[in-house]
């Protein structure tokens, strides 16, 4: 019998080794997937490499099976796990076996078998498309971007900024046939499951006879274990996927797309919060393949990174076609005429350039971030509000259900008839969400040369039942609609051919968040909405982006007016450095729950005080616990505490040292927290 190290999903928190030692029959290449049995249980576990435990061989287990018929995840992949378990502090077994396909840890050998049987049958099948779509010839932008693609090194990351529209895609796909033609695989990430056939459709198109498999969480099991079977096996030659596709091997890798690059989505936000994006940088350094991350509105991090050097920044400036991006109108809402109540949804200036759209056969996109009726009812008399009992949050009326539904615990009633405190019956909404917006801007055009304008909502209300988004969209796409009404939902990827005006009603509130973060979200936002004015060349002189705001003067709209990302990036970073931010400074954050408010804070207090003897401690500084800006959530109690450092090997030295004491200072059992995790790099503030 031999002695092996299996790496195994274990609790986090129960503080085992990184692998544990069992005995087997014969030797097994470290990334073997193994069956091994745990106390009662018997769990998918992966030979690895590490150091034997002390346990004598006389009281290890034996295996219970080896996966046969897998050959063992490379080193290259263990390599990555690795990194990722170190860096975002979570344990190697629990980071290994979690992002394996969940069907994975169910079959048995037999099993496994049948399904390989059948994936090599259906990928010995011809494909569909047999012949190619041809590229279209390059223009004379996207020539010089691929002449200096070529032109650098395979070790140093590629940061393509483009407009919406400029035909970053063809770079991807131009990248991807240099990679298939080498015999090597490609990965492409995007941040959305809803963008993935579209794509995938573009590239089976161009990529006719080739094997292409997509990877998200939209797939049922059995798909999702066959694509990472497909890419495991090197059979697929594409992988397309979401954010958890960073994980899938892949023997000959030889490029990482990483589209719209900025996306928040690329960072998981629970178990190991890992960055896909920065993973995708780490992984392709370690298979020697190239790393394309593009957007119209990088990260500043990303940006920063080109800034020094360390990535190489090309640039697809204008739009293909030569079509023009839409013109930016700002609307003061300091000079709009006032009404009982505040100012109208959309000003005047405004619903005249929607009804000119509307007599031209053109279409608007209006958006605003919150959906629901109203985020509150209020009753006048006595001041009760839509509180929810068990969140710190105010509960949203949504009017075509008449119910007060809270967006953080779910918990939902009838509307009462009237307050609940008092009796009046005159209780009111305040503010506008989606659902008020349609109403308002019914009523706004209701006398558009007689003929109701037709209008439709997409918002996670409006496209709950399957298949109804898709259908809203299919209208619009037929030109059934006049204005389209939606939350952030619609701004994302779709290529609508009619709209030639996007507005932005109310965006604001971005400029004054907490979370130092918010106005490069907005910035993306709001350029990423333009980017649906004007797609087709036909209509793009008349394509305008409007915003409607209070602060007309602030330097991120002037920077949109001139869709200048580089000038409002250089704002950001030039306040992000003097305020010692990312991506100046690096941080982590602990958060903890609880019943009570103060047992959490006398867990990050504890740990704060833990933090102060450790070695390092001086390099790092650790804040004081606050609530987050929801404090509390169905009851619970949520409180978070902020890790800053200048040097990120320092930050990563003091986490490597503190989290395994935070876990004995759980078991001490002397804290009463529900749970405990650590963000390494969170986005959230
Ligand atoms: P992005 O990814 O930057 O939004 P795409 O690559 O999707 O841009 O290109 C936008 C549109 O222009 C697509 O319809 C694409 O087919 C088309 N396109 C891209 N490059 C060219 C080209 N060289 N010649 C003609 N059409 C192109
Ligand atoms: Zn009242
Ligand atoms: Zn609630």
């Amino acid at each position: 019998m031999v002695r092996l190290q299996v790496t195994l999903e274990t609790p986090q928190h129960a503080g085992l080794d990184t692998t544990l030692d069992y005995l087997s029959e014969q030797s097994l290449a470290p990334g073997t997937l193994v069956r091994a049995p745990l106390g009662k249980r018997e769990l998918l576990g992966i030979v690895w490499s590490g150091e034997a435990g002390e346990v004598p061989d006389a009281d290890l287990k034996p295996l219970a099976a080896v996966l046969e018929g897998l050959p063992p995840l490379d080193a290259a992949w263990r390599a990555l796990v690795d990194f990722a378990s170190g860096y975002y502090q979570r344990s190697l077994g629990e980071l290994a076996l979690s992002v394996l396909p969940p069907e994975l840890h169910k079959l048995d050998g037999a099993q496994l078998a049948l399904r390989l049987r059948k994936l090599h049958k259906a990928m010995a099948a011809p494909p569909h498309q047999t012949v190619a779509d041809p590229p279209p010839p390059p223009s004379p932008e996207q020539v010089e971007v691929l002449a200096a693609l070529a032109a650098t090194p395979v070790a140093t990351p590629v940061l393509l900024h483009g407009v919406t529209g400029s035909g970053k895609t063809e770079i991807y796909l131009n990248a991807a046939a240099q990679a298939l033609a080498a015999g090597r695989q490609a990965l492409v990430l995007v941040p959305e499951i809803n963008l993935t056939p579209q794509l995938e459709a573009r590239f089976a198109a161009r990529f006719a006879g080739r094997r292409i498999v997509s990877l998200h969480s939209g797939l049922t099991p059995a798909q999702r274990l066959r694509s990472w079977l497909a890419a495991h096996l090197g059979l697929a030659d594409l992988v397309l996927g979401t954010r958890l596709a960073i994980f899938a091997p892949m023997p000959r890798l030889g490029l990482i797309v990483v589209d719209e690059e900025h996306d928040p989505s690329y960072k998981q936000q629970e178990g190991a919060r890992y960055s896909a994006r920065d993973l995708a940088v780490y992984r392709a350094r370690l298979q020697e393949a190239r790393v394309l991350l593009g957007s119209a509105t990088p990260s500043l991090e990303s940006w920063q990174r080109a800034n020094e050097g360390r990535y190489r920044r090309l640039a697809l400036p204008s739009r293909i076609g030569g079509a023009l991006l839409p013109r930016v109108r700002l609307v003061d809402m300091n000079q709009q005429p006032k009404e009982r109540g505040g100012a109208a949804a959309l000003s005047p200036p405004l619903v005249d350039a929607i009804r000119q759209r509307i007599a031209r056969g053109e279409q608007s996109l209006v958006f605003l971030n919150r959906r629901g009726y109203a985020p509150v009812l209020h009753c006048a008399d006595c001041g009760w509000k839509s509180g929810c009992p068990h969140c710190s949050a105010w509960r949203v009326f949504h009017k075509l259900d008449r119910t007060l539904r809270c967006h953080h615990c779910g918990f939902t009633e009838r509307v009462p008839r009237a307050c609940p405190e008092c009796g009046n019956l005159d209780i009111a909404p305040i503010g506008r969400g989606t659902e008020r917006l349609e109403e308002q801007i019914i009523q706004l055009l209701a006398d558009t040369n007689g003929a109701a304008p037709r209008i439709a909502r997409i918002d996670a209300d409006s496209t709950r039942l399957k298949g109804s988004l898709e259908t809203q969209l299919g209208a619009v796409h037929a030109g059934e609609v006049d204005v389209l009404v939606g939350t952030q939902m619609v701004t994302k990827g779709h290529d609508f051919r009619r709209i030639t005006l996007v507005a932005a009603v109310n965006p604001d509130s971005a400029l004054f968040s907490s979370d130092f973060r918010a106005p490069e979200r907005l910035f993306a936002l709001l350029m990423q909405a333009a980017g649906r004015a004007g797609r087709s060349a036909e209509h793009a002189k008349a394509a305008e982006m409007w915003v409607q705001t209070w602060h007309p003067q602030h330097p991120l709209y002037a920077a949109l007016r001139q869709h200048d990302f580089a000038a409002f990036a250089e704002g950001q970073l030039k306040e992000r450095e003097s305020a010692g931010l990312p991506p100046f400074a690096h941080l982590a954050m602990l958060r903890a729950d609880a019943k009570q408010a103060e047992a959490a804070q006398g867990f990050l207090q504890a740990a704060a005080d833990l933090a102060a003897v450790l070695p390092g401690a001086d390099q790092v500084s650790v804040y004081a616990p606050v609530p987050l800006p929801v404090a509390r959530v169905a009851g619970v109690e949520r409180m978070q505490m902020l890790v800053e450092s200048a040097s990120r090997p320092a930050l990563q030295h003091f986490l490597a040292a503190w989290v395994p004491a935070l876990h004995g200072l759980r078991r001490g059992g002397a804290h009463k927290v529900l749970r405990w995790a650590i963000d390494v790099d969170p986005l959230s503030i």
